[in-house]
């Protein structure tokens, strides 16, 4: 047998979601391991970008110069002629790709992030690399070719059927994607709405390019995309969901949508890769946990990758959960902490569900919506629209409604700056909460003492803020502009709030 018999987590599903809690779940004591019923990563084009929030996480524990190298690689010019990617990254909203030209980009909110802005073109497979080489660092096994087939929540535990026989483990997270084998095991609805499209997405060799127009273009039938990266192609046809969303995407597939949304007889020659066929079905689960089993990723939320929100959205609720539930399981999370997951992950996740319908809405080929998209066009064209959208799709207006009048409370930390020339994010590779205290005699630093194996504190020398706290997940905490005793007051019940009770045991003692 090769599965762990007796673990605190039993992450299901070794996609972008499973690998990055099953990391942070480690980095708050936890022991873990992962199940993945593939033998080999999957290899089909899936998402082609990361966003801020992503990128940052990404950033706090190490790893931004790994993306930082892929993106080099696939900015590198093309052999063929062909645009590479625009470098000063702004998605697109249905289609519509933002002139990065009218973007204000001295807005406070991008203005805040900008330490993030080199990684950002981090293609999936490429992201999930990275990231099995981050696990496997940590020591964490990841158990190919072992699929989950039961579970039973016994209250204490949970006893899990697999491929490779039983595992007894404290609580089971599934990771397992849309059509999530946890999720229905665990009985918990996924209401939402039903698809009405069939999208493709495919690297290719075409015999006439010139028969394609660049950028996306669109038709009664639907729409499509050939480039910016040499050979790429989206096609979006508004005739349904697939039949068979489980049979391999073929060259005639590929060349049979592009015909038809294009109007052209242009030849496909070569699919270069796996193609991914894909749909607009939006659904969100019920509740994120139901008793010792949570979910996270698309197996909590599924909707159309229009605007390329879904690995993002799972890699904050694996970052969001990945502490919390380390917490709990090593002993030191404070009482109802596990329940912010779902309080904090669920209208977010909401949120895009409605950002992706409403660019479905845009999309489809009737009058109505053409008309629709050049009202929006117009709209995403000015400086405040395009300045708007790219706010949205980066994720750096992502907040949580937290008590506190600061007002970075609830949002990611900005890239605070120190006067050594790092960032505060250089000193959380580690996990953990980090303190920045910048007062004269560190009176916040001495206030978190206690809870030294939790919090690292960094002293600084600079004006204000004077403190902030962060958790691990890069949420702002606490923050403060004074040095009074009520700030250090105040800064003791936050610590209480989300770190427990003061102890100096480290966060990795069960290790
Ligand atoms: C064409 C396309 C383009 C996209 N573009 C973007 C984009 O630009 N930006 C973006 O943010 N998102 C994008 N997405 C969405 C993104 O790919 C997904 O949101 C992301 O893969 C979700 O990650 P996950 O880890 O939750 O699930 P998955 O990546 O689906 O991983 C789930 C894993 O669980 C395993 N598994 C399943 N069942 C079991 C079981 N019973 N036992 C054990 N293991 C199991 C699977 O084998 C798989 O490895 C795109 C998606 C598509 C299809």
């Amino acid at each position: 047998m090769d599965v762990n018999q007796d673990v605190d987590v039993t992450v299901v599903g070794a996609g972008p979601v499973g690998l990055v809690l099953a990391a942070e779940l480690a980095l708050a004591g936890a022991t873990v391991q992962v199940l993945e019923r593939r033998a080999e990563p999957d290899e089909a084009m899936k998402a082609g970008a990361i966003n801020v929030p992503t990128a940052e996480a990404l950033d706090r524990r190490g790893l931004l110069p790994a993306a930082e190298q892929v993106q080099r690689e696939l900015l590198s010019p093309p052999d063929d002629g062909r645009r590479a990617p625009e470098s000063r990254f702004t998605g697109h909203f249905a289609g519509m790709v933002l002139d990065p030209d009218r973007v204000d980009w001295s807005d406070p909110d991008l203005a805040a992030h900008t330490a993030v802005a080199g990684a950002r073109w981090v293609p999936q497979r490429e992201l999930e690399a990275l990231l099995a080489d981050h696990v496997v660092r940590l020591g964490i096994p990841v158990r190919r070719g072992v699929g989950v087939t039961a579970l039973d929540d016994t209250g204490d535990g949970v006893l899990v059927g697999t491929t490779a026989g039983p595992v007894r483990t404290g609580w089971l997270v599934g990771c397992d994607g849309g059509r999530s084998t946890v999720r229905r095991l665990a009985g918990i609805d996924f209401p939402g709405t039903a698809p009405e499209l069939t999208g493709h997405l495919a690297v290719v060799d075409i015999a006439d390019p010139s028969m394609l127009a660049s950028g996306w273009v669109w038709s009664t039938r639907g729409a499509y995309r050939y480039g910016p990266q040499p050979g790429r192609v989206v096609t979006v046809e508004f005739d349904g969901p697939p039949a068979d969303r489980s049979v391999p995407v073929t060259l005639e597939e590929v060349q049979t949508s592009l015909r038809r949304v294009s109007g052209t007889d242009v030849t496909v020659t070569a699919l270069r890769g796996a193609a991914t066929r894909w749909t607009d079905n939006a659904r969100q689960a019920a509740a994120y946990r139901s008793g010792r089993v949570l979910l996270a990723g698309d197996a909590a939320h599924v909707h159309s990758p229009f605007g390329g929100q879904g690995l993002n959205l799972g890699v904050g609720d694996a970052m969001n959960l990945g502490w919390k539930l380390g917490g709990v399981a090593a002993g030191w999370a404070p009482e109802g902490l596990l329940d912010t997951y779902d309080a904090e992950r669920r209208p977010l996740g909401a949120w895009v569900l409605d950002w992706t319908r409403a660019q479905t809405g845009v999309m489809r080929g009737d009058a109505p919506s053409a008309a629709l998209r050049e009202v929006v066009g117009d709209l995403l064209s000015t400086r405040e629209g395009a300045t708007y959208a790219v706010k949205k799709i980066s994720g750096v207006t992502q907040c949580i409604d937290l008590p506190g009048g600061h007002p970075l409370v609830g949002r990611f930390a900005p890239d605070l700056w120190l006067g050594d020339g790092s960032r505060l994010a250089d000193h959380g590779h580690g996990g953990g909460f980090l303190l920045l205290d910048r007062t004269p005699g560190g009176v916040f630093a001495r206030r978190a003492a206690p809870w030294a194996g939790r919090v690292s504190s960094v002293t600084d020398d600079r004006a204000t803020p004077t403190g902030v706290l962060v958790r691990p997940d890069g949420v702002v905490a606490w923050a403060s502009d004074a040095t009074d005793p009520a700030a250090v007051t105040d800064l003791e019940a936050v610590l209480r709030q989300w770190a427990g009770a003061p102890s100096a045991s480290p966060l990795l003692h069960r290790r």
